[in-house]
C-alpha cells in the first residue's frame, strides 16, 4: 500500500467530496483536492502545473481554487485561478493555510482538508457568490497521480 493510498479512507474522501458540494453551495468559485505522494519540482510550481492538467483555469469567472497536497513531502498548497488573484492580496489563503496545518500536525488530514475546503468556501463567498441557476464546472472528486 502506497502512501497515498493510506492516506485517506474512503469514507474520508467521501466526507471531502461532500464538503465540496457544501462549500460551492456558498459560491460559484470551484474548489478541487488533487493527491500525490511525492514531487521533485517546487510544490507551488508543481501545483500550478497540476492546476492546468486539471484544466482548472478553464472556469468562466477565473475562480478556481486548488487544494494540491504531496502526502509523503508533508506539503500542501492552495492556489486560486487569476480571477481571485485580481481581487485578494497574496496572503488571503494564509488563515486557511495555517487552519488546515494546524489539523495535519495533530495527523487528522481529513478533518483539516474537509475544514479548509468549508473556509475557501465562506471566504470566496464575497467576491464570488453562489448564484441560481450555478454550473458544477469542475468535479468535486479528489484527483491523484503517481
Ligand atoms: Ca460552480
Ligand atoms: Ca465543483
Amino acid at each position: 500500500m502506497s502512501v497515498k493510498d493510506s492516506f485517506l479512507t474512503k469514507q474520508d474522501e467521501d466526507a471531502i467530496v461532500a464538503a465540496i458540494q457544501e462549500a460551492e453551495k456558498n459560491t460559484s468559485g470551484e474548489i478541487r483536492v488533487h493527491i500525490e505522494a511525492h514531487t521533485e519540482e517546487s510544490h507551488y510550481k508543481h501545483a500550478e502545473k497540476v492546476f492546468q492538467q486539471l484544466q482548472m483555469h478553464q472556469t468562466k469567472q477565473r475562480n478556481g481554487v486548488l487544494i494540491y497536497i504531496a502526502t509523503q513531502d508533508h506539503k500542501f498548497v492552495i492556489l486560486g485561478d487569476e480571477g481571485i488573484n485580481k481581487m485578494v492580496s497574496s496572503d488571503f489563503w494564509n488563515a486557511t493555510k495555517n487552519l488546515m496545518q494546524d489539523y495535519f500536525r495533530k495527523g487528522n488530514f481529513k478533518e483539516g482538508i474537509v475544514q479548509g475546503i468549508l473556509m475557501i468556501g465562506k471566504q470566496l463567498k464575497e467576491f464570488f457568490p453562489y448564484q441560481e441557476g450555478d454550473q458544477d464546472e469542475l468535479p468535486n472528486e479528489i484527483s491523484k497521480s503517481e
